[in-house]
Parts: structure tokens; sequence; C-alpha cells
């Protein structure tokens, strides 16, 4: 029997902010998972393919300003917006994947157009904009990425460069610049604690899987860094004959342990279920080099894990013909 096509995304990890835990707060994020969710289980429901649906939850994470991607991004040390995304195709193991564009409107479009149309997997900064620009994407003045929110929380950060923003005893890692994601200040997730790259991932009718991540990076990042979100193996992972993954969490350990892919890799070769591969690389493999954060997948039976270090991840995934179900906390 076929598994029903289902659908799962996160919007970013971290350190729950108490006081900014209250209904309405909490609400609006909840809302903007519910409704994006049903959008992604509308192209399923339609019969559309996973890729498609990845691809449009992502850009309306993108479009959605709570969110560390996109319109809403946060601030590199030169005050400026990076952009990186990254998309990948289970059933052809095709991927597509762009970093540090400034002024492309929804980086996963152009991550998808190359996966499309490009016999390369990845484009960076000028070449990357170039790329879009000839596809006919939209692109807008990088002040689009601005929102006020995210703005002072770069200017808190720069006070404590070189520091690490120690508003959680127990959370050991800090980037080196002390550095970390932020985000806006209703947010119930600590926004000095908390990594905002949004992504989903994806079951179709047909019984394939896909995946696409997207982010701003961490707030006051070096002009340049790039991070896991757009490197396929890293932050990405899609392959029907596994999973398909979408992570978020502190970037450079993500990388190191190849995280998407090592889920993958675990089912793979040794053989184990998709609960027992991810929670080894979340809960096991990641926190031995303080990685932080956490991720969602989904297997070609249809089994959907969202597992994470942190206290918190904005998470959800909805079946077709079902409710969608979205949480915030443990
Ligand atoms: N993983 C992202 C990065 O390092 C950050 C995040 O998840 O918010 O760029």
């Amino acid at each position: 029997m076929k598994a029903t096509p289902v659908i799962a995304i996160h919007g970013g990890a971290g350190t729950i902010l108490r006081q900014a835990m209250n209904a309405e707060t909490e609400g609006r994020y909840h809302t903007a998972l519910t409704v994006i969710l049903s959008a992604g289980q509308r192209v399923l429901a339609d019969g559309g393919s996973a890729l498609d649906a990845v691809t449009e939850a992502v850009r309306l994470l993108e479009d959605c300003p709570l969110f560390n991607a996109g319109h809403g991004a946060v601030f590199t040390a030169a005050g400026t917006h990076e952009l990186d995304a990254s998309v990948m195709d289970g059933a052809t193991l095709e991927a597509g994947a762009i970093s540090c564009v400034t002024r492309v409107k929804n980086p996963v479009l152009a991550a998808r157009r190359v996966l499309d149309v490009s016999d390369h997997v990845m484009f960076t900064a000028a070449g990357a904009e170039a790329f879009a620009a000839a596809q006919g994407l939209e692109f807008v003045d990088p002040s689009y990425f601005y929102t006020e929110a995210r703005y002072q929380q770069w200017q808190k950060a720069r006070g404590t460069s070189g520091t690490m923003l120690d508003h959680d005893a127990t959370t050991k890692f800090a980037f080196p610049n002390g550095a970390g994601d932020t985000n806006d200040a209703g947010d119930p997730i600590d926004p000095d604690k908390k990594f905002g790259t949004v992504g989903a991932v994806a079951l179709d009718a047909s019984g394939h899987l896909a995946a696409a991540t997207s982010t701003g990076g961490i707030t006051n990042k070096q002009a340049g860094r790039v991070g896991d979100a757009p490197l396929i193996g890293a932050g990405c992972y899609a392959n029907d004959a596994t999973c398909a993954v979408s992570t978020t969490g502190t970037g450079e350990m993500f990388m190191r342990m190849l995280a998407a892919y090592d889920v993958s890799a675990q089912m793979e070769y040794r053989g184990v279920s998709l609960a027992e591969a991810s929670d080894d690389v979340v809960m096991n493999k990641l926190p031995r080099i303080e990685g932080r954060g956490g991720l969602v997948a989904v297997d070609a039976k249809g089994n959907v894990v969202l597992p994470f270090n942190t206290e918190g991840m904005y998470r959800g995934f909805a079946r077709v013909g079902e409710a969608p179900v979205t949480a915030i906390y443990r």
C-alpha cells in the first residue's frame, strides 16, 4: 500500500525565551506554520511532486518575516544580507543550490532553477545572481530584506562581538565572533540562541522524496561566510532509497558532520530506521562537536521525524487529508 503524501517544515531551532512565552506570540508562529503546511499539503493533494511541495513551502517561509530566510533574513557583520538556499530531488538525485545572493527575492526559486535547467549544482554570489537574472527570477532592492527587528538584533550582536551571547547558561556553543541567529522581539525562542533557517521535506503520491532549505545564515556573520543550508549533504539531502532531510542549527558543525547525508547513510549502510538514524545524528553525533539545532526528515514509508537538541524548534507536518500539526517546544 502506498504511503499517504506528507510534508514537514521547520523554521529554526533554539533556546526558549521564557518571558516571551505567551499565547499571542506563540499563536503567530503556529498560524504561519499551519498556513504554510496547508499550502504544501495542497500541492501534494493535487498530485503535485514532492519537489514542487517543498519549493512552494520554502518560498512561503522566505516571504514570512518571522523566519530568517528571504524577507526577514539576518544581517551580516557588514550590515548586508547574504542568502543561501538548496533543493534536492530524491527521485533523480538532482540538486540545485545558490549562496551569497543579495538581491534575489526568493533564493529557493533560484536553487530550483539550478536543479531544473543547469548542468551544475551550485552557483555563488555574482555568478548566482547572473544565473537568476538570466532565468527571469524576481530581483529586489537589498532593503527588501531589512526588518527593524533584525536590525536591532544585529546591533545587539555587534555589541557583544568576540564574546558569547550568554543568555543561556546551559548553552556551550558560540560562533567565534559571538554571532548567533536572532529573531524578532516577540519570538518565543530566544532570539540570541535561535537558528532561524527554514526548510521542508516531502513525500508525494508517486513515492518520491524531496528536500529544500533556505537561510540568511547567522546574525553578524562575516561577509562571504557560507553555512550548511546550501550544501547538499550538510543542510539538505534527498534520496528515494532512504529519506529527505532539511537541517537548522550551528551550520559549521552540520557541515563537518555532513548531517543531512549522515541520516541517509546510516539508513543505507546500517539498515536502521529513519528515527534511529536521525536521533543518532541530532542527539549523539552533533552534540559531540557542540552542534546545536535539529532537522526535519521523511522516509519513503511516510515516517516523519522532527528531532532537535535545543529547547525548541518551530516545526510541523501535514499528511494529505489530515489537519496540520505544529509545535514549538519539546
Ligand atoms: N544553519 C544555518 C547556518 O549556519 C543557520 C540556521 O539554521 O539558522 O547558516
